[in-house]
């Protein structure tokens, strides 16, 4: 049971203040707080960045395939490096492993998973085994850095808030496995494996045409308040705008809580200048990817929806491991 200090506290105050208290050092170019760090070795910059896949939590055994499961826990990895357009290169893999599963079943995972890397430009060099009460999948990525910087704290007010692809389908299939109800195909295997971003995140990054960038993993809203923290700056999305896949539409009708703070998407989400637009809609259809202008950044701290003139009450901001 977690205690009622822990749900209070949340995930996102107890890593601030965890955050404090960190020695930086000589080498860090960009510490915790970010989606991934950027550290300097012998004059050359990286992406470091780590992320976990765990049965009961993040996933129930009968939602994918192990295989599935291999390269779903890359892309969630990587999706952070792409997010500060950074390419995959060298990844370590820690492996959680009950009894209950076979060798072969876990051959097929990391197989998997090792192709997946493959695909993007990056080797599995090692990793860890160790028995565990659940499947639980851990991958650490090293990337190489782009040479522009872009992280959570460049927005300023007047830039426009842009997302990639559509929001809310991953957050609509665990809503509908969790109920065990059925899943249409689309939104099942939107969830089992997310939009890979990095080409577009490396172009939008090498032709500085975005002040922030993170991917969407805890949600729209969310994701939208940690650059705007970072950023010091607040911002208003235009619910209406929310891009939302025929799926989610015919599904959710005009409800957006999940397509605002389901969370899961691993889409995009950034900040341009006004006119940098016309370039990243560019970049954006040489990749084939669909952009979304949703709102605009203005002074303040606060993170606000509106239809038309109403704003719009979000009873929670997103996922936080903490609050459940
Ligand atoms: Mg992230």
């Amino acid at each position: 049971m977690l205690s009622n200090s822990r749900r209070e506290q949340g995930e996102f105050e107890f890593l601030r203040q965890l955050i404090e208290r960190l020695p930086t050092g000589r080498g860090v170019v960009v510490g915790p707080g970010h989606d991934a760090a950027r550290v300097r070795t012998n004059g050359k910059d990286w992406l470091i960045t780590v992320d976990s896949q765990v049965e009961g939590v993040h996933f129930e055994r009968s939602w994918l395939s192990l295989a599935a499961l291999g390269r779903r826990s890359f892309r969630v990895a990587a999706s952070d490096v792409a997010a500060m357009g950074g390419s995959a290169r060298f990844a370590l893999l820690d492996c959680g492993v009950p009894e209950y599963l076979s060798l072969p079943a876990l051959r097929r995972m990391e197989l998997a998973l090792v192709e997946e890397a493959r695909a993007w430009g990056a080797y599995v060099v090692g990793g860890n085994l160790h028995r565990s009460l659940e499947v639980a999948v851990s991958v650490t990525v090293l990337a190489e850095a782009p040479r522009n910087r872009v992280h959570r704290s460049g927005a300023r007010p007047g830039e426009l808030v842009v997302v990639t692809g559509n929001l809310g389908d991953a957050g609509l299939c665990v809503c509908l496995l969790r109920a065990r109800q059925r899943c249409p195909r689309a939104l099942l295997r939107r969830w089992q494996l997310p939009p890979r971003r990095d080409r577009l995140g490396r172009a939008l990054v090498e032709r500085q045409c975005v002040s922030a960038m993170i991917d969407v993993s805890d949600g729209l809203v969310q994701d939208l308040h940690h650059i705007c923290e970072a950023s010091g700056v607040g911002a208003e999305v235009d619910a209406g705008s929310i891009p939302r896949s025929k799926a989610y539409q015919r599904l959710a009708a005009e409800d957006l809580t999940l397509a605002l703070s389901g969370g899961e998407d691993y889409e995009l989400l950034f900040t341009v200048p006004p006119k940098r637009l016309e370039t990243v809609q560019q970049l954006a259809r040489r990749e084939d990817v669909p952009v979304t202008v949703i709102g605009r950044i203005v002074r303040g701290n606060r993170v606000t929806v509106k239809q038309g003139s109403r704003e719009l009450e979000l009873e929670r901001l997103g996922f936080d491991h903490f609050a459940r």
